[in-house]
């Protein structure tokens, strides 16, 4: 802030005004300015008053003969005076570039790097806020005015004293006739968690014959009177990758699914991050996640958004995409890239990501469906090997069934069964009626991938030998036998059927089972008793799940059953128990 005379002479000021002045000290401020600029400033000393200063978005010359832009707030002092605020807006000049790039009309865009913009368009009545972080651009709020001021009175996100300002700002805004300056507190922005200060600058400016007002949307900390200047950060960017975080990019999918507009949502999952975390160590794997994080993000680019919603797991909205090519074509460069990812790092190694999508207007008209959807696609992608991405097609990979239980994001991998899977599951139990126990491998393992167990196999006979194993290799402990068969454990069956969601339950009561479910990096299991003619119990078949603990939804276990019910049959008219 600097005080300078009638002539814009600088008077008194503070550091940054000194340096910012450098050789022109001695000058009028409109030397400094930009030829095509030096209207307004004067405009804007012109118009301004001892109350109200004006602000304008002026490009000044910096020491390096260079011009960058500033928004000015001029103030009338006491006498012929003035007080004059500067306010860099191109302090990141990449950022200012990218940013200018995208808004045509950002060359009279009151900016202040890092913060929430908006627009209103009179004509249209629209108010369209949103924030730009490199490459992505989010709204915040993109709707007519009446409905959004509706929204935010409706909502109590402007409260007491605050709302007649809020009121009067969007009166204000409405008319778009001058620029203005606001201060209220609000939850407006956080939808409500708690109450943060505001300050809202705009200016009406004409494009095309158009007229908009461009504002900035800043948020102080009241105690410091200070601009919180990772608030955007804060709320809405995930810190490792610079992408957005969960809320953000879920709140964007959501948004974009309910406009209607033909998205498709991609999720992609680093493949063997485990392994990369362990023979690379947890720094490396942190870098391989911003790398992925970038490689998508760029891939994307205007085209929509890219967020992190687990570990190493990222989700694309792509809003702007041709066809099936197009898409396919963005899904195979992020693939690609990604494999190319440290190769001078990786002695031979590679890192890989599986993807899976699912396209609005095709697949679902909604997010969580979506979602899930392609949440099934990836879990294809990895249960075919990997390094691969697909786009959920129902004629390839089967119309998808949702169970009626309850599910969150983290079970949403439990709750889809596809009617391709079922029908398939139907055909091998009828094979192995009528062929015998030699299909019981193939049965094993298409059952497990339909009902994504880890593990699913069938112990039988005098000395309980594993018969079918998915995996192939699998086999039991010695003394696993006694175990399970124990009295104890045998009572916590009911109509022959176990089913254990968490087997820390066990821990206490049952050391001995949890010990073995734990030495066998067992989470979560179903176990069905398998009997004889005469109904003694000769056997068993189970179910185990290591890499998520999980509840086995009602389908699941019902499928689960009927198959143990049939098995013991085929195994009973075998003779095997003889
Ligand atoms: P898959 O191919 O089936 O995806 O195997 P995966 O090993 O990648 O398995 P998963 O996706 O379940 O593993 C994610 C791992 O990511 C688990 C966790 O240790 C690790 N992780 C989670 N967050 C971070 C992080 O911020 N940094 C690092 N370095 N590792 C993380
Ligand atoms: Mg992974």
């Amino acid at each position: 802030m600097g005080r300078f005379d009638s002539a814009l002479m600088v008077q008194d000021g503070n550091r940054q005004v000194f340096e910012l002045l450098g050789e022109y000290l001695y000058s009028p401020l409109y030397k400094m300015v930009l030829k095509k600029d030096v209207g307004r400033l004067e405009a804007a000393v012109k118009g301004c008053t001892e109350e109200e200063a004006v602000d304008e978005c002026v490009q000044l010359i910096d020491a390096q003969g260079e011009y960058e832009k500033y928004i000015v707030s001029v103030r009338r002092d006491g006498s012929e005076g003035y007080y004059i605020e500067f306010q860099n807006v191109s302090v990141d000049k990449q950022q200012a570039k990218s940013f200018k790039k995208r808004l045509l009309m950002a060359d009279d865009f009151l900016t202040v790097a890092g913060n929430l913009f908006f627009t209103y368009t009179p004509r249209l009545n629209h108010f369209h806020m949103f924030w730009v972080n490199d490459e992505q651009k989010v709204d915040v709020f993109n709707t007519n005015l009446d409905e959004w001021m509706d929204q935010m009175t409706g909502g109590n996100l402007v409260m007491g004293q605050d709302r007649e300002v809020f009121e009067m700002f969007c009166e204000v805004l409405r008319e778009a006739e001058h620029g203005h300056t606001f201060r209220f507190r609000g939850s407006i922005l956080n939808k409500g968690e708690s109450r943060d200060a505001y300050r809202i600058k705009f200016l009406p400016r004409v494009y095309d014959g158009e007229k908009v007002v461009l504002g900035t949307w800043t948020v102080i900390n009241e105690q410091t009177g200070n601009e919180v200047e990772d608030y955007v950060e804060g709320s809405y960017v995930d810190p490792l990758t610079r992408i957005l975080n969960k809320r953000a990019i879920t709140e964007y999918a959501e948004e974009a699914a309910a406009s209607g507009e033909k998205i498709a949502l991609a999720l992609i999952d680093i493949d063997n991050f485990k392994d990369v975390n362990d023979t690379y160590g947890h720094l490396f794997g942190d870098q391989v996640i911003a790398a992925t994080a970038d490689i998508a993000r760029k891939v994307v680019g205007e085209k929509g958004a890219v967020g992190r919603i687990g570990g190493d797991e990222f989700m694309v909205v792509m809003k702007r995409y041709e066809d099936e090519l197009d898409l396919r074509n963005y899904l195979r460069t992020i693939k690609t890239r990604v494999a190319s990812l440290f190769q001078d790092r990786l002695n031979g190694n590679r890192i890989s990501c599986s993807i899976g999508a699912a396209r609005a207007g095709i697949d679902a008209d909604n997010y969580k469906d979506l979602f899930r959807i392609a949440d099934k696609a990836l879990y294809i992608a990895k249960q075919k090997g990997r390094n691969r991405f697909i786009i959920y097609k129902p004629e390839l990979h089967g119309q998808f069934n949702v169970s009626d239980d309850d599910y969150d994001m983290t079970e949403i991998r439990d709750t889809f069964y596809s009617a391709k899977d079922m029908n398939r599951l139907n055909e091998l139990l009828a094979d192995t009626i009528i062929n015998g126990s030699s299909r019981l491998p193939g049965l094993l393992e298409h059952a497990a991938h339909t009902l994504m167990l880890d593990r699913l196999f069938i112990v039988w006979g005098e000395e309980r030998q594993v018969l079918a194993a998915y995996p192939a290799e699998y086999k039991l402990t010695e003394d696993s036998r006694d175990i399970l068969e124990g009295q104890q454990y045998q009572q916590m069956f009911h109509n022959d059927m176990l089913m254990i969601t968490n087997v820390n339950m066990l821990e206490y009561s049952m050391p001995e089972a949890y010990g073995l479910y734990r030495g066998n990096g067992v989470l979560s299991l179903m176990q069905h008793l398998l009997r004889d003619r005469g109904g003694r119990c000769i056997g068993m078949m189970m179910a185990e799940e290591c890499t998520n603990m999980r509840h086995f939804p009602q389908l699941a276990q019902q499928l689960f059953e009927s198959m143990c019910h049939i098995v013991n049959a085929v195994l009973i008219k075998e003779g095997l128990d003889k």
